[in-house]
């Protein structure tokens, strides 16, 4: 079956290294901001993520992805080709291997099916995520209100990072861009098409939200994207710490100590 919705492009956070002369970040600034943008479409977002970044930024573009070393062959294929077809390199960001080792010797590498995914995630993909992130004011994402109604419907288009740090340091200092924050997952098809944008094969295997091979399973016609993944966990709260801002009080328990 055709996937609905695209994922594909969700490993692949477009980071944002902006210009030098950039001004305080207020979040009630960015408020403000997202609720101007609320029905702008992702071109007009991205122009003015671009504008309010300054003119250095097309020199700065950059890509990254977390290679957490869990993710699938097909996942490691579809890099090679976005790098090819774009003529770009990706910046892959891994763990630490002290860290992996440590968790891996003590308990095994499939931990997480039994006292769940936080304590491996926070590894191999919270943590590379935020030595990246202390290099940037700013970072575009691929999430999507309709991918997870239990921590994603409230995404605005814009907003002050609540949970990681930017380069000039603390909580507030770094921008979150969620550009298809309002669009679905049928018109992201569409548009990928149309552009002839790679994906990632295992979308025609029935594989919708596509994360780390052990923890990503295909879904059935009529399942839910994140029913795909950690199915074996609570599933209002299947956020694996990388956007744990969205989720609210109620179903935090699970996330406590993801750092
Ligand atoms: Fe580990 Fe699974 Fe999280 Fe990947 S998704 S980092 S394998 S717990």
């Amino acid at each position: 079956a055709e996937p609905k919705t695209n994922a594909s492009i969700v490993p692949i956070a477009t980071t944002i290294a902006a210009a030098e002369a950039v001004e305080k970040v207020e979040p009630e600034d960015y408020e403000r901001l997202a609720k101007e943008l609320e029905n702008a479409s992702p071109l007009e977002i991205i122009d003015r993520a671009l504008e309010k970044f300054g003119n250095d930024i097309a020199i700065a573009f950059r890509v990254f992805s977390l290679d957490t070393g869990r993710l699938n062959p097909e996942t490691y294929q579809f890099f090679d080709t976005v790098e090819k077809q774009y003529g770009i390199r990706i910046e892959y960001m891994f763990p630490d291997a002290v860290e992996v080792q440590a968790l891996v010797r003590s308990k095994g590498l499939f931990s997480f099916y039994e006292d769940g995914h936080q304590e491996c995630c926070r590894v191999r993909k919270v943590r590379p995520l935020r030595r990246a992130l202390k290099g940037l004011r700013a970072w575009i994402t691929g999430q999507r209100k309709d991918q997870s109604p239990g921590t994603r419907s409230e995404i605005p288009v814009v907003q002050v990072d609540p949970v990681f740090e930017g380069m000039d340091g603390g909580i507030g200092s770094l921008v979150k861009w969620n550009p298809v924050a309002n669009v679905e997952g049928q018109d992201i098809w569409n548009f990928l098409r149309a552009m002839n944008v790679p994906v990632n094969s295992l979308h025609s295997q029935g594989y919708v939200s596509i994360g780390c091979e052990p923890c990503t399973r295909p879904v059935l016609p009529g399942q839910h994207e994140r029913e795909g993944r950690w199915w074996w966990e609570d599933a209002k709260a299947k956020e694996c710490g990388l956007h744990k801002g969205n989720i609210k009080e109620g179903n935090t328990a699970q996330l406590n100590g993801n750092g």
